[in-house]
């Protein structure tokens, strides 16, 4: 017998609607890449949504095309958040940090038909325009005033010009909640990045699930200021979060440093950010060198690598902020796990309570999680044993786009599908999670990914490399740098200098190795694959140079 509910689908749009009637008067503030502090209410967010859903429909995007953004966080971002997604088609948001090769490889994988872009992007979107195969309309997310006077793009189209030849009369169309709402590429162990789709019904009930008081706990009363940027999977889920409960937003746009930060957190008295430890690190180190302080900020959420333990206590002893550590990934929308307590903790000690909020927290709920040993099996929790962390649940990856890697699913005995995070960890009695490894080859320097075996090619490229292997070595600012392990050929040469100026030009200069050791033999697997496992435990001291 079915319930007699009212068949409702789960829709982006919905959100946008609930924040334009029951938070119309809250605000987003946005600094902006053209130099000014920018202040909107939701309802005009929603009524410049509208008109921006029309102009996607002039522009001849029609449901399931995918629209392109390489973007700072701003308003303008999260005016297409909805209009793109409201009116049925699918938001792309790039990493402008990537090669110019890569954004191209995506662009065309993603097969999208419109490019909007920040003016800080314009070199770029220059520079990969004419190679991209799809992209018919490149939009500059400014206004007539700023558009660039001479552009190598033909028939560059103004954003607000679009929005201003369109009225605000648009019904959000209603469809299937499984439909594709957006896309956000990740690069896996192999070379090439993989999309993940995220459907309405998913990215619904993430939002759900982050705005609850022992996830990341959003509300009405908050103020919050996401770091993590709107290109990274959507920003943990905030900018929907934000309409979800009524919340004030305030975007930093390009001003990612310790001083522009601080001031935004000040002026517009915010209370909750969002960020990795990096960014962290940076805005720290300005507070304390100019003897400045929090004066509304309490709580931070601090996800992407894992938080130093000595961060989360100087939050607290020094600047009274509550560190909110949480795990998760592209593949899980992102929020898996949050470091938040139990009714046991309460009467903890203090160093007791450091503890908890150390590990990377316990599942929300949605998420069902497990650790697996070599065999599969799942191992229990409450011991000091690490497994693979395998987790389920409405908002996680089943395949990638255009099926890129194959199945990613593993099932188990009962035929239940799993998907493997590549994250080693052992869970506590409790439940909460520490992680303690990576299985996956991927280096993650400052809460951005570089490929290791896109850097093992080209060192292997190099005629006096007979084996190179990259793994991740612990770095004071980035967390994680690349490090070149190699084995030379017999009787050839090269220094360590030569190789890592062999990378030049070949990759996005952030990505070059910061060392490089030579060692007689590399350690291989049953299958021939090189035991990364092994190399990072053989360098976990290795110290990187500083310059
Ligand atoms: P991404 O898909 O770029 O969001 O990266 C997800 C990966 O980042 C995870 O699989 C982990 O390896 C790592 N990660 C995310 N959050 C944490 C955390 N709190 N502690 C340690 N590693 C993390």
């Amino acid at each position: 017998m079915n319930g007699l509910m009212m068949q409702q689908p789960l829709l982006i749009s919905s959100l946008l609607v609930h924040a334009e009637r029951h938070h119309g008067e809250q605000e987003i503030v946005s600094r902006r890449v053209e130099g000014d502090i920018h202040r909107q209410s939701f309802r005009e967010l929603a009524l410049r949504s509208r008109r921006m859903a029309n102009a996607l429909a002039a522009l001849g995007v029609r449901d399931g095309d995918r629209v392109g953004t390489l973007a700072w966080n701003g308003h303008r971002h999260m005016e297409l958040y909805y209009a793109v997604s409201g009116s049925g088609a699918v938001l792309h948001t790039f990493n402008p940090r990537l090669h110019p090769d890569q954004v191209v490889y995506i662009a065309d994988h993603a097969g999208d038909s419109v490019l909007f872009f920040d003016l800080t992007f314009l070199p770029l979107v220059e520079a990969i325009a004419p190679r991209t195969k799809h992209i018919k309309h490149f939009v500059a997310m400014t206004d007539r005033a700023h558009m660039p006077t001479a552009s190598k793009l033909d028939k560059l189209l103004c954003y607000e010009e679009l929005l201003e030849a369109q009225n605000d009369v648009y019904d959000w169309p209603s469809f299937d909640e499984n439909q594709a709402s957006s896309l956000c590429y990740t690069s896996g162990t192999t070379g090439n990045p993989k999309g993940v789709l995220y459907s309405h019904r998913s990215t619904l009930l993430h939002t759900f699930g982050i705005a609850l008081p022992d996830a990341l706990n959003c509300s009405a009363r908050d103020t919050i200021l996401p770091v993590v940027p709107m290109f990274h999977v959507n920003a943990w889920g905030l900018p929907y979060a934000a309409c979800m409960v009524g919340a004030k937003m305030v975007f930093p746009g390009p001003g990612l440093d310790g001083k522009s930060l601080h001031e935004l957190f000040e002026s517009e008295k915010v209370t909750l950010s969002a960020g990795v430890p990096t960014v962290w690190q940076g805005l720290l180190a300005y507070v304390e060198g100019n003897g400045l302080k929090f004066s509304t900020m309490r709580r931070s959420i601090i996800g992407g690598s894992a938080c130093p333990p000595a961060m989360i206590r100087k939050f607290a002893e020094v600047y009274d902020v509550q560190v909110l550590h949480a795990w998760g990934m592209t593949e899980m929308s992102p929020v898996g796990t949050a470091a938040v307590f139990k009714t046991k903790h309460l009467n903890a000690t203090q160093e007791e309570r450091y503890a908890v909020m150390s590990t990377q927290g316990r599942a929300v709920y949605g998420v069902d999680m497990k650790i697996v040993g070599e065999d599969g099996q799942e191992l229990p929790w409450g011991t000091q044993t690490s497994g693979d962390v395998l987790v389920r649940g409405p908002w996680i990856v089943q395949r990638y786009f255009r099926d890129e890697g194959g199945d990613p699913i593993v099932p188990d005995a009962h035929g239940v599908g799993w998907f493997p995070t590549g994250d080693v960890a052992r869970i506590d009695a409790d439940g909460y999670m520490q992680i303690t490894d990576r299985s996956k080859d991927v280096i993650k320097s400052g809460g951005d990914w570089i490929g290791s075996i896109d850097l093992e090619n080209i060192a292997m490229a190099h005629p006096a490399v007979a084996m190179a292997a990259c793994i991740a070595a612990k770095h004071p600012k980035w967390d994680e740098r690349p490090l070149l392990v190699v084995v030379k050929k017999p009787g050839v040469e090269v220094t360590r200098e030569a190789l890592i100026a062999f990378f030049d030009g070949k990759i996005a200069k952030w990505w070059t190795p910061d060392d490089v050791v030579f060692v007689d033999a590399i350690p291989l697997g049953a299958t021939g694959k090189m035991l990364k496992n092994r190399l990072r435990e053989q360098f976990k001291d290795h110290t990187l140079p500083t310059a």
